[in-house]
């Protein structure tokens, strides 16, 4: 284990940091990669037009297999499947969309583009997935669709959301943006819902920098996705003539050619994961004041697209959580705490007539529920990991587990210790 022998000095008080080895790089990447990337460059065919171009179509093709749908359609990225998925879904402009109040922007902002208004509703306490009972209370006659997010390392219950979307006659959209290749009960995300988002970003489980794809197996969904994304026109194969104004949307032949590769790779990848998971896992249930989150039995295969785990400053002589992950920066493990807000209180998504005329109005008429499980996620407890640090071997969960230690050793050395002096420390350390 990297760290024996170095003094119990915290890194960022200027001590001998646990790690100073280089994580395992992300995206990885290969022969695999560049010989179709150079395929495709020379063929000349680079564009997503016509749609699907003939990459794009067996890319997604294939992928709709991975997770058990009929089709797949790539798109520009995973914001825009979000909301072009919605309305080909049928969801009207002024229409509510509950989503969870603990997720990235985007799957709120893309419900705004859509015209519709995103109605936040709080996470499940363990699972940090979307609480249902919170969404139920939260269902009006103007809500048409729930957008559950199979958060981080787990997937949201989508046996209890099936439910109360058939109870309600709403449309389920699922943002699989952290979920590549999961199962639920052995079946694909993105099959369960009336359509799936997945999002192909550079940091994502599969990536060609950007892009995304939205998942299906109702034909009509399809044909709107196509006019949607392709500047009105018609898929050929249509039943019903889609009369909409379409942006473009599509996605290049060039970034398709990588993605082919990165599918291929992506159960070894689940599997490497996985199995340092279980390591970290295992050590974390014998930390004092770390909790790890809940993975429901019925998660059949795991996609981990961040490790997230509870802190609980207590076990850490009262230093709060923001304190902690500067000092595991400075030990040489750089993980994030505030990698998401709680969206109804944070800055981008408060209502705010000054800025945001429109949707403001949206948002402030919109039902509203108390969220303090998102906030004590997003302020307090979280601290998130890439999955990268995953790809690597035990020594790397061991070096995790040793900078946690250390921290937890020598924590009342940070007791008190305010938000500035913190990052002072951290310039200080950087500069060295
Ligand atoms: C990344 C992400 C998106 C958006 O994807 P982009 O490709 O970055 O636009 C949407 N939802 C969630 C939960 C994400 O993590």
């Amino acid at each position: 284990m990297a760290g024996h022998g170095s003094s119990t000095k915290l890194a960022l008080l200027g001590g001998t940091p646990v790690r100073d080895k280089a994580w395992p790089q992300w995206p990885a990447r290969g022969a695999e990669e560049e010989r179709a990337l150079i395929a495709a460059l020379r063929d000349g065919d680079w564009g997503g037009f016509p749609l699907p171009n003939e990459r794009a179509a067996a890319f997604a093709a294939a992928f709709a297999e991975r997770h058990d749908c009929e089709h797949a359609l790539c798109v520009a990225n995973g914001t825009v499947s979000l909301e072009v998925a919605l309305q080909a879904m049928g969801v009207e402009p002024g229409a509510e969309v509950i989503v969870p109040a603990y997720t990235f922007e985007a799957t709120a902002s893309a419900a705004l583009f859509a015209g519709c208004v995103p109605v936040f509703a709080d996470i499940d306490p363990e699972t940090w997935c979307l609480d249902v009972e919170s969404a139920a209370a939260l269902v009006t006659e103007r809500t048409q669709a729930i957008v559950p997010v199979h958060l981080a390392m787990t997937v949201a219950d989508l046996d209890a959301i099936g439910s109360l979307a058939g109870k309600h006659g709403l449309a389920v959209l699922e943002d699989c943006a952290h979920a590549h290749g999961a199962r639920w009960r052995g079946r694909g995300v993105g099959s369960w819902g009336d359509a799936g988002s997945f999002s192909f970003q550079t940091s994502k489980l599969m990536t060609a920098g950007e892009g995304g794809i939205v998942t299906t197996s109702d034909d009509a969904i399809l044909d709107r996705l196509h006019a949607l994304v392709n500047c009105g026109r018609q898929r050929p194969e249509a039943a019903q003539h889609a009369a909409v104004v379409g942006h473009n949307y599509r996605l290049t032949d060039l970034q398709a050619a990588i993605l082919e590769v990165q599918l291929a790779r992506l159960d070894h990848q689940h599997d490497t994961r996985a199995a340092n998971a279980r390591r970290l896992q295992a050590a974390i249930e014998d930390i004092d004041g770390l909790t790890n989150l809940r993975i429901d039995d019925r998660v059949t295969t795991q996609a981990i697209y961040q490790f997230v785990f509870r802190f609980d400053g207590d076990a850490f002589a009262g230093i709060d959580r923001d304190v902690f992950v500067a000092a595991l920066e400075a030990e040489g493990v750089p993980a994030d705490g505030r990698f998401y807000e709680s969206l109804p209180v944070s800055e981008l998504l408060r209502p705010d007539p000054t800025r945001y005329p429109t949707w403001s109005a949206a948002l402030a008429a919109a039902p509203a529920a108390d969220c303090p499980n998102a906030e004590r996620a997003a302020y307090r407890e979280s601290v998130w990991l890439p999955h990268q640090f995953l790809l690597g071997t035990a020594a790397e969960v061991d070096d995790i587990v040793a900078a946690v230690l250390k921290v937890q050793h020598s924590a009342g050395d940070l007791a008190g210790l305010e938000g500035v002096e913190v990052d002072r420390l951290r310039q200080a350390r950087s500069a060295r």
